[in-house]
């Protein structure tokens, strides 16, 4: 084994610690600490963990992190390496069920622990996945295709093309749906993205990630990718929407639409939320229940506009009380072509930022307002502040989410400079990311069990 190897992921204290002992991963070992004896196998730890702990998978089979600083000895008794495969099974062809194709570009869902040493490694191809979650062939016919390997906050422009002129090329060729495995950190902002950039598909195009990693018991993944592959190969939805845990149980998956989601939580797996509207529909192993019928219907043939220019010099600003007009300043001198505010209340900004908006305005740059509560519509005609701001120039978009409105106006901006058409694009809607009225159902959120959440919840469950 390399020095690398036997060391994956330990820096610096730990790094030290190991060395010391003469420990490396995969030594089977016991740990005297201050707090006690533990017993188990030196894990390797991912790139980005910190160097204070060193991990154990335990005889019991958990895995826990040993503080460096409280290790007092390390006894090494042997030496217990991974089997990193996962059992790859030929995925079964059935000509009578349909093709499903399964994009990769990263984050959790695309990797595993292994079950006996809880190192991350890949499950990607149709094998893997099969050999994993063998309920996929009772579906469909499955083809994977790995486009990238990045944890989620590293797409940005080049993924997204990329991702659209795949699911271009996959349209073409025939498949039924499409099934994109996304980090969900930013699965929002691809699923924005690529509402705009792939328009008219005729088939679904469904997003899916986990919250946890499949070595655990509460993990996300298998049942997302079920729910997932099932409305890709199934639904008659032919839109782009993100396919994830509904409820706080596993119940049954939400299906969004790809412009009026976002990811709410940073660690339930019931992350994703439609906001200011209702998901299009429940997604269990049995159905798919629609919970609305104003949607893009499934087509037979393979017609599909794949538009992917992107201006890149796009920025969200988030107000916050006595924001400096330099923040706005310092995105003008930088060539920026076009400026996302997320404001307060009903689009609002203070008075110290109109001279600097008002140059953004004067210099060509598109300045767009959104609303920083996210439910709700910019409305600038209530107070004075609101109209001031828009005589500078500031364009109000009505309920469009700021990260959807930062990636459309990128968008707008790939398809012209001309700031009047790019005004058209923003205030049309193409994909439902502005809505004419939020449905009285449309805000519930969880408040300790507040009566409408409870009703609506019951409506759909037994
Ligand atoms: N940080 C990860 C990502 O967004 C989290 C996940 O995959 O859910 O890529």
């Amino acid at each position: 084994m390399s020095s690398n190897e036997a060391y994956k992921g330990y820096r610096n204290e730990a790094l030290e610690t190991l060395k010391k002992f003469s420990a490396q991963i995969w030594s089977d070992v016991e740990i005297k600490t201050s707090k006690g004896k533990y017993y188990g196998i030196i894990l390797p730890r991912s790139e980005t963990a910190d160097s204070a702990h060193i991990v154990l998978k335990l005889r019991s089979g958990y895995n826990i992190g040993v503080a460096v600083k409280a290790i007092e000895e390390i006894n090494i008794s042997g030496r217990k390496e991974a089997n990193y495969k996962i059992q790859e099974k030929a995925f079964p062809y059935d000509p009578s069920k349909p093709m499903v194709k399964l994009l990769g570009t990263g984050g959790t869902i695309a990797s595993r622990l292994d079950y006996r040493t809880g190192a991350v490694i890949p499950a990607f191809s149709p094998g893997e996945l099969f050999g994993s979650v063998p309920e996929l062939a009772d579906i469909c016919n499955l083809e994977t295709e790995k486009l990238y390997g990045v944890f989620s906050e590293n797409m940005g422009p080049e993924q997204w093309k990329g991702t659209a002129e795949a699911i271009g090329r996959e349209i073409k060729k025939g498949v039924q749906g499409i099934v994109i495995g996304h980090g969900t950190d930013t699965m929002h902002h691809t699923a924005a993205c690529l509402s705009f950039m792939v328009q008219n598909s005729p088939i679904p195009i469904v997003m899916v990630g986990s919250q946890r990693s499949s070595d655990r018991p509460s993990s996300d993944a298998a049942l997302n990718l079920q729910h997932s592959v099932k409305t890709a190969a199934e639904s008659d939805i032919a839109e782009v929407m993100v396919c994830m845990f509904g409820p706080t149980s596993d119940a049954y998956g939400l299906l969004h639409r790809g412009t009026r989601v976002r990811k709410m939580h940073s660690s339930y797996r019931s992350t994703f939320r439609t906001i200011g509207d209702i998901p299009l529909a429940m997604v269990s192993k049995k159905e798919i229940h629609l919970l609305r019928q104003d949607y893009k219907r499934r087509r037979k043939d393979r017609e599909v506009t794949i538009n992917t220019s992107f201006e890149e010099k796009v920025s969200i600003v988030y107000y916050y009380p006595n924001m400096k007009p330099d923040i706005i300043e310092s995105l003008i001198d930088n060539g920026y072509k076009g400026i996302i505010i997320a404001g307060t209340g009903l689009g609002h900004v203070n008075k110290p930022l109109y001279p600097a908006l008002k140059r953004a305005c004067d210099n060509n740059i598109a300045v767009y307002m959104t609303v920083q509560t996210l439910w709700g519509y910019v409305q600038m005609y209530v107070y004075d502040t609101g109209r001031d701001i828009m005589e500078l120039g500031v364009v109000p978009c009505a309920n469009m989410l700021p990260e959807v409105a930062y990636i459309k106006l990128g968008w707008a901006l790939g398809q012209t400079n001309d700031l009047n058409k790019v005004k058209e694009i923003m205030l049309t809607p193409i994909a439902g990311e502005i809505t004419e009225r939020e449905p009285s159902n449309g805000y519930l959120i969880y408040q300790g069990g507040i009566p409408e959440v409870e009703e609506f919840i019951s409506k759909y469950m037994k």
